[in-house]
């Protein structure tokens, strides 16, 4: 992977207000990462491959990451970011809805990083829990929604968001097949493992 280029990539993605994973967030994937040695992963948000580059160099030997983003215009800098990187071996794009891309997969990953449209989250979950192996991890960004999802505020415009993150957390915490923690890095990251 080149580094210099990921500087780059991340730069532009700032200037250009994309909502890339925060510094503090990606340090505690980096080391879940590193510990897990995933072969497979698949992320729901690609925007312009930040995230996915930047978990490119955990993966084994010959493993892949999947993800998936809706908007063509981020699918293209994604390919683009992708190849300046050196890592377009590792990583395949899928361009359209997770809701309507998801039911149509069907592999077995290690790691899932769910990161795009909060209002979708539980049904991401559903998908993510269908592909996930049996000592597999679930990763999920922004799930406090800035501190949104533990308050008792309720009139802001992004009520649905809301609602739908803590049904998340709740079906995430209610499984016993999980064991969850939730950390206050960045947005709000969760993370539950199989037990
Ligand atoms: N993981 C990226 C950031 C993703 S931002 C990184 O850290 O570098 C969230 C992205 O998810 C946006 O680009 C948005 O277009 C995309 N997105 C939101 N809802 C989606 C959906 N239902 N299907 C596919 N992509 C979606
Ligand atoms: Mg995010």
């Amino acid at each position: 992977m080149n580094e210099i280029e990921l500087k780059k990539i991340k730069q532009k993605a700032l200037e250009d207000k994309i909502p890339i994973i925060m510094d503090d967030t990606l340090e505690v994937i980096d080391k879940l990462l590193e510990e897990k040695e995933p072969s497979k992963i698949l992320e729901i948000g690609t925007a312009v491959g930040y995230s996915a580059i930047c978990f490119s160099k955990y993966l084994t030997n010959g493993g892949r990451i999947d993800t998936i983003e809706r908007e063509e215009d981020r699918v293209l800098q994604a390919r683009d970011n992708i190849k300046r990187a050196e890592v377009e071996d590792k990583i395949n794009i899928f361009y359209g809805d997770a809701v309507e891309i998801l039911p149509t997969l069907n592999e077995q990953y290690d790691v899932v990083f769910i990161d795009a449209a909060k209002g979708k989250y539980p049904f991401f979950l559903k998908e993510a829990l269908r592909m996930l192996k049996s000592d597999g991890m679930i990763i999920a960004d922004n799930v406090l929604y800035k501190g949104y999802v533990m308050s008792d505020y309720n009139k802001h415009k992004q009520r649905t968001a809301v609602r739908n993150l803590r049904e998340f957390l709740q079906e995430l915490q209610n499984n016993p097949e999980l064991e969850v923690e939730i950390l206050e890095v960045g947005d709000g990251l969760a993370i539950a493992r199989k037990k």
